[in-house]
């Protein structure tokens, strides 16, 4: 039995159109079904639906055989036990620090003063600021970041963005890039050497999509 994790919403729509290309296809919606465990066509294959930030959690541990996650996942999980073998490509955004539209971030910058940072993603935060020197202090939050600048809780915040629309609606903007996020496929180690018969083939599919 291969086992692969993949998180509802855009994960598992952007990872469907590459299991196609390796022949698996699920035979259930995680939208309309609430099952965890979805059968696919291939007897020997299913899909666990876990939350994102736990899907390199399951893989490590060998719970799944392989699944997708987000750069910004890995980065904060530390990607222990993991083989990476591709960026997929797919849910691409970019990791930004954002301020309130009155906030004037460079000069706050300039004059070394102490920043509070609110993230769900901290150790990129906290990797981000000591490359640049700049003392933090860090308030990890679990979602919605866009509101700790408006309420006092935070100076800035990092967060995911893609069009900019939910910063542009709260007043806040974008001031600095940290780096662009797509999602990988990951692998157990044990799993790719005990499994590579069944593994390889899937791994040679996806990359396959990924040329076309
Ligand atoms: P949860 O909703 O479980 O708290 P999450 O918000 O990180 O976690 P998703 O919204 O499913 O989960 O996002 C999955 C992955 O997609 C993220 O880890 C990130 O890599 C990427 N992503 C997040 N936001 C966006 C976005 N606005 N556009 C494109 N990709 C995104
Ligand atoms: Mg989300």
């Amino acid at each position: 039995m291969i086992t692969i994790a993949l998180s509802k919403g855009r994960i598992f729509e952007e990872t469907l159109p590459l299991l196609e290309e390796a022949g698996i296809r699920a035979l259930e919606d995680p939208e309309s079904s609430r099952k965890l465990i979805l059968d696919t066509n291939r007897q020997d294959v299913r899909l666990i639906i876990v939350r994102a930030s736990d899907v390199p959690t399951y893989v490590q541990y060998g719970a799944a055989d392989l699944g997708v996650a987000g750069k910004d996942v890995l980065n904060e999980h530390g990607g222990e036990g993991l083989y990476q073998p591709l960026d997929l490509n797919i849910a691409r955004c970019r990791m930004m620090v954002a301020v309130r539209n009155d906030f004037d971030y460079e000069s706050a910058v300039r004059q070394g003063a102490r920043l509070r940072v609110a993230t769900k993603y901290v150790n990129a935060a906290r990797e981000h600021f000591a490359e640049k020197g700049v003392h933090i202090d860090l308030i990890k939050l679990y979602g919605s970041m866009e509101l700790a600048p408006l309420v006092g809780l935070s100076d800035v915040i990092v967060d995911l963005v893609s069009s900019g629309n939910t910063l542009r609606a709260n007043d806040l903007k974008a001031v600095e890039h940290i780096s662009d996020i797509s999602s990988r496929l990951v692998v157990n180690q044990a799993a790719l050497k005990l499994k590579r018969h069944d593994i390889q083939p899937m791994l040679d599919a996806f990359e396959r999509a990924l040329k076309q």
